[in-house]
């Protein structure tokens, strides 16, 4: 039986991951569970997994659960703050701890996984783009296992298994293209939340889905990718393949190219990470190669997805440039979401935060942390300054 944490249980992976566990609980006990400020979908999660701990990060989010859970579910013991969060995330009777938080906020706990030498299932990228390095050798000195969860990721992960890197001559990274895909690029800039948030094929968060129509998330994945693999970024190539069915591929020296296959559907590479190496069943629908007939690919246009460059920009200036770019683009979405900005803002936000902050060497938490403040600061400032 494994004990399971479940940072940001209320989102899409974090549902996702109790659909998985729900249909295994012989194997899977969840232990942990923890989310921002979405009460009611939190108490119902709570009254029918019985954790032994909730936390909420919203301090009056927590009080008004303990409120709740006090008929409902009492042996439940509530925390509140980043202080909570930590402390699930290291419980000495965790095993597992799946890291679902969306942004620079699931940094800290994800962090405290690995310090802890957790098996760390990992669905935050954007804690291992803000911290690479110090993620990675985290990992290393605390014998935690690392699992990525983004379903390209998860994808290398399989095609790999056993393989020496040096063996790779390239890492393809397929991209649905997100809802825009086919938009004339004039049309861009009149693009509302509810229209970006419309992924023709996978359903997910608000930022996720907003970064899939501007292709940051592909530019987050090279660099989640670059990490993981230790793989140089010029190796790792983008392809556009609208049906989602292929979900990376790994080219070998001798000219091999694996592949993994499988509907859009995250319940797959997260069953894989929680049962890795074996293989457990979920309710997935099944690939039915005659239904798909055809596989479509394309290359990622450069003036319709900009975002892509930056990423690779900052990878190629090295230091805190990732963290410039990640939290960069956190304030730009959140305010377009916001109705504050036009979607074609976010990328000359991004672009001129990246050429206004200077980086620094990313060794350390601290450095890491100031420049993502410095960062969001200035991405506010730019975003203050702008007329409508
Ligand atoms: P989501 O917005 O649906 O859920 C986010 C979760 O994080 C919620 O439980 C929320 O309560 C919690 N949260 C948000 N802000 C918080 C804060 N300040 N403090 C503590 N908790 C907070 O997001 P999602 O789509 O489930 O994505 C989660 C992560 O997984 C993201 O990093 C995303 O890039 C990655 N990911 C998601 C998918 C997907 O299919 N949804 C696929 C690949 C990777
Ligand atoms: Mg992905």
């Amino acid at each position: 039986m494994k004990e399971i944490t479940i940072l940001g249980s209320t989102g899409s992976i974090g549902v996702n991951t109790l659909d998985v566990i729900s249909r295994h609980r012989d194997k899977f006990n969840v232990k942990a569970l923890t989310a921002n400020t979405n009460l009611d979908v939190f108490l119902d999660q709570c009254i029918q997994h019985k954790p032994e701990y909730a936390v909420m990060a919203d301090e009056d989010c927590a009080s008004k659960l303990e409120e709740k859970l006090k008929k409902e579910a009492p042996d439940v013991s509530i925390l509140a703050g980043t202080d909570g969060l930590l402390q699930v995330a290291e419980l000495e009777t965790v095993d597992y701890v799946m890291a679902a938080i969306v942004g620079a906020a699931g940094l800290l706990p994800t962090l405290a996984a690995a310090k802890a030498g957790k098996r760390v299932l990992l669905a935050n990228k954007e804690a291992l783009v803000m911290s690479g390095k110090l993620f990675m050798d985290t990992v290393l000195q605390n014998n935690a296992e690392l699992i990525p969860i983004d379903s390209e990721h998860n994808a290398i992960f399989q095609c790999i298994s056993t393989a020496n890197t040096s063996s790779i001559s390239n890492i393809i990274l397929t991209a649905s293209g997100g809802p825009f895909l086919d938009t004339p690029i004039n049309e861009l800039s009149s693009k509302t939340p509810e229209q970006a948030c419309k992924h023709p094929k996978w359903d997910m968060g608000r930022k996720i889905s907003v970064d899939s129509a501007t292709m940051m998330n592909k530019g987050l994945e090279v660099i989640e990718a670059s990490w993981l693999f230790n793989i140089k970024s010029e190796t790792i190539k983008v392809v556009i393949h609208p049906q989602s069915i292929i979900h990376s591929l790994v080219e070998y020296k001798d000219g091999s190219v694996l592949a993994q296959l499988g509907n859009p559907d995250m319940r797959i590479p997260i069953a894989y990470g929680l049962a890795w190496p074996e293989r457990i069943e979920t309710c997935a629908q099944r690939l039915d190669l005659f239904d798909i007939a055809h596989l479509d690919f394309k290359e990622a246009e450069a003036d319709r997805f900009p975002c892509l460059q930056l990423a690779r920009e900052a990878i190629k200036q090295g230091g805190t440039s990732c963290v410039i770019l990640n939290a960069a683009n956190e304030v730009a979405v959140n305010e377009f979401l916001n109705k504050r900005i036009k979607f074609t803002d976010i990328p000359t936000i991004i672009e001129s935060v990246m050429s206004d902050i200077t980086q620094n060497t990313a060794n350390t938490l601290e450095v890491i942390l100031r420049d993502d403040g410095l960062a969001r600061n200035r991405a506010l400032e730019i975003i203050g300054n702008m007329t409508l």
